[in-house]
């Protein structure tokens, strides 16, 4: 019964295996049959259920949450889940997670994807936004120009992104409002003109800085600057 409740809106498959990405990136492949030459551009994500349905409390800790596409090569979705320190049932799923346990996902959607005509790329964010930048960045187009900039808490946190990124490092302090991601974009010696387009994602108010520090202060039109909020202090399940 409740398998065919949630195959009418989601697709059922296994995780394979879980691998230690980095010090709190913990990498997580589904597979299945459902899962097997789904659609999907780049950056896109799924929504994963992350409690039992039938569980108390389940209701109010809420069911889903969003986590973007690391890999898929038309059989296995790779996901990059962030083992942030709280007690969020995404926290916990992935923390739990075992091989061979059932999940139930939505297919891969959104648009924070490429802007596939931009002559200069720019990614900024956090480890979170890290897990999207990493299919995007494979996804460019040869002799592509861009700039990326990941703030992460330690050295030890990074995961394997192409090579050419900017590396920042917190140190402690919290990634929400991150001066220090919006300093280091400052830095950025980033072309004044011409078809740009930047990807900026992760804590919530993080990212609005940013995208005013690129229109207000270097007049990037607000089009060519592509936002996604993944998560901010005291908020549920962002999307
Ligand atoms: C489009 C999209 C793509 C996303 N992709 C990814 C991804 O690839 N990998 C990933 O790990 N997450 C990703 N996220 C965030 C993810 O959906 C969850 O918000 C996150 O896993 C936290 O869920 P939770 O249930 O553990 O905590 P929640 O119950 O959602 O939040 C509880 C509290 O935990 C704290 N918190 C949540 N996230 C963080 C964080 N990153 N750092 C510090 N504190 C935090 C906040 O204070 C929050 O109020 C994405 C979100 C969106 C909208």
């Amino acid at each position: 019964m409740k398998g065919r409740v949630l195959n009418l809106i989601f697709e059922r498959g296994e995780v394979e295996f879980i691998q230690p990405l980095a010090k709190r990136m913990r990498r997580i492949r589904l597979t299945g049959p459902a899962l097997k030459g789904l659609d999907y551009i780049p950056g896109q994500h799924i929504r994963l259920h992350v409690n039992d349905l039938f569980a108390p409390l389940t209701w109010r800790k809420g069911l889903l949450r969003t986590y973007s596409v690391w890999a898929y090569d038309g059989e296995a979705l790779d996901l990059c889940v962030l083992t942030h320190g709280g007690d969020g049932p995404g926290e916990q799923w992935a923390r739990e997670a075992k091989a061979g346990q059932e999940v139930w996902l939505t297919k891969p959607e959104g648009s924070f994807v490429l802007r596939p005509d931009a002559g200069h790329h720019l990614f900024v964010g956090d480890e979170t936004a890290a897990v999207p930048f990493g299919p995007m960045l494979r996804a460019l187009p040869e002799g592509a120009g861009f700039d990326a900039v990941v703030e992460v808490d330690t050295p030890d946190d990074q995961i394997p992104l192409p090579e050419g990124v900017t590396w920042c490092h917190r140190d402690g302090a919290s990634a929400a409002r991150s001066t220090s991601l919006v300093e280091a974009v400052r830095r950025l010696d980033l072309p004044g003109e011409g078809d740009r387009a930047a990807y900026v994602a992760g804590e919530a108010l993080t990212v609005q800085a940013v995208r005013d520090h690129l229109v207000r202060e270097r007049g990037w039109p607000r089009r060519s600057v592509l936002t996604k909020p993944f998560w901010t202090p005291g908020k549920r399940g962002m999307d």
